[in-house]
């Protein structure tokens, strides 16, 4: 380009200040303050100059910049709808939270709290004391203790017990859990030596008994969360181990994982090893997560024994992996929640998703997906599908909930891939984006997680399908 047309492009364009003075310039800068719209308004300039012919007034250069200043006030981290089928999906953030534990973390969030501080005396508390009676009134257990998740709980038990001494494992128990956490992996962190005892499908208890020595620090029994041996397996029961380990001296812990605290099998779901079971088979310690099948916040619980709790306590690790008071206040809405198991299905959203009945997820995909089809157009086939849903996040892999999806197929037989693609990425576009799952070529919106149509609606009415890919 010659510097003269260079010039002329520049003179169509109005000065920063000008643009300042107009009139659409005036609500931007009270959105967003001065600096920040004077920053906007020069990069807008540098881009319109850039691409010749450039004419825009200062109003329209005001308003290209409120624009660019909006999408990146946006949070990243807003609401999706989950129509993905798995109910506790870790990458959109497990378990959703009961309206009590969110309305109790929103009011400790405001100003101070009693959280280490004991109000009776009025002296130093601790801040374990607002949940540890809940914990050992709905598991039985002596003591427990919380921490940042339950990957932490397990390092902060084998490095409290086993740190430059053995941690016994059965080979079938190796786990690898999705982002990182592998079990080996963990146990070299915390200073723990793996030893390895019997076959990936079948652990005798004399494998255990050959295994455990002078050397030994503690056995840890994990409950294969993500997935099943199936066929000729052996597994030595919680309690047989635990008889074992104590006629040696050495405590058991018991990764559960998941770790429910009530029969599942009373929702009509597969039963599970609860809390109270692995405690009452004699485990020492139990571990397991706050935001998985118990439906809280991200946590790790660790409950069992007395005089190993206080042993955990004094570990300096334990400090670096506690916990804060939003998530010490909704836990212990979560947990209180439990006291009352008649009303727990209707009180606790990650219950009441897992048990939606199927009549009720057919009727809601009988009612959508009139909309979705004329969202989309005449380029897909819109039909009401049976599907399967996951529970998700390891709890009964094997298991699958009956439910039920819109499917969306595109109508060209050609780039039928792309076309999924592209509207998958539509979806994910909208104002509160919607995730699926692509499943043989069909685009998959399974409707149990989704409770505000209304919502689902209008937002659909947000959808296109030609736009630009997110900015990044
Ligand atoms: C999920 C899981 C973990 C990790 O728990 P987080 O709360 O995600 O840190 C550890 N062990 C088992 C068996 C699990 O299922």
């Amino acid at each position: 380009m010659s510097a003269p047309a260079s010039n002329a492009a520049r003179r169509r364009l109005p000065a920063v200040d000008a643009v300042l003075r107009s009139e659409a310039a005036a609500p931007a800068i009270a959105e967003f303050g001065r600096s920040a719209v004077v920053t906007a308004v020069r990069q807008a300039l540098a881009r319109l100059r850039a691409m010749p012919p450039a004419t825009a007034d200062a109003d329209a250069v005001a308003a290209i910049a409120r624009g660019e200043l909006a999408q990146a006030a946006a949070p990243t981290l807003g609401s999706v709808f989950n129509l993905t089928g798995t109910v506790l999906h870790t990458n959109l953030g497990r378990a959703p939270i009961a309206e009590t534990a969110i309305d109790a973390a929103t009011s400790v969030m405001r100003g101070a709290v009693a959280l280490e501080f004991d109000l009776d005396r009025g002296r130093r508390g601790e801040r374990d004391d607002h949940l540890r009676g809940l914990l050992c009134e709905l598991t039985g257990a002596e003591d427990a203790t919380v921490v940042n998740n339950n990957a932490a709980a397990v390092l902060l038990a084998l490095n409290t017990f086993a740190l430059n001494r053995e941690a016994v494992v059965s080979r079938g128990e190796l786990i690898e859990i999705g982002g990182a956490f592998r079990m080996p992996e963990i146990m070299a962190r915390a200073g723990a030596k793996l030893v390895e005892v019997g076959t990936t499908n079948r652990t005798h208890l004399k494998d255990y008994a050959a295994a455990i020595g002078p050397a030994t620090g503690l056995v840890l029994k994990v409950h294969p969360s993500n997935y099943r041996i199936e066929g000729f397996t052996t597994e030595v029961p919680t309690a047989k181990l635990a008889a074992l380990a104590h006629d040696r001296r050495v405590p058991l812990a018991y990764d559960l994982g998941s770790g429910t605290l009530v029969d599942l099998a009373q929702f009509g779901l597969a039963h599970e090893t609860t809390v109270s079971e692995a405690l009452a088979a004699d485990a020492d310690l139990v571990t397991f997560s706050g935001d998985k099948l118990l439906g809280g916040p991200q946590a790790g619980f660790i409950v069992g024994r007395k005089g190993l709790l206080a042993e955990i306590n004094r570990n300096p690790l334990k400090r670096a992996l506690r916990v804060d008071k939003l998530r010490l206040a909704a836990l212990a809405a979560t947990l209180r929640l439990y006291r009352d198991p008649d009303r727990l299905r209707e009180r606790l959203p990650t219950l009441r998703l897992l048990t939606r009945p199927l009549a009720d997820i057919e009727a809601a995909a009988r009612r959508l997906a009139p909309h979705v089809a004329a969202a989309l157009g005449s380029a897909f086939a819109v039909e009401v599908v049976s599907c399967g849903s996951e529970i998700g996040s390891g709890a009964l892999p094997v298991e699958t909930l009956p439910s039920a999806a819109i499917a969306v197929r595109p109508m060209a037989k050609r780039h039928q891939g792309k076309a999924l693609e592209d509207l998958a990425a539509a979806l994910r576009r909208l104002p509160i984006p919607a995730i699926g799952r692509v499943e043989q070529q069909v685009l998959l919106l399974d409707l149990r997680c989704l409770d505000d149509e209304r919502r689902f609606i209008d937002n659909l009415s947000a959808l296109d399908l030609a736009g630009r890919r997110r900015p990044a």
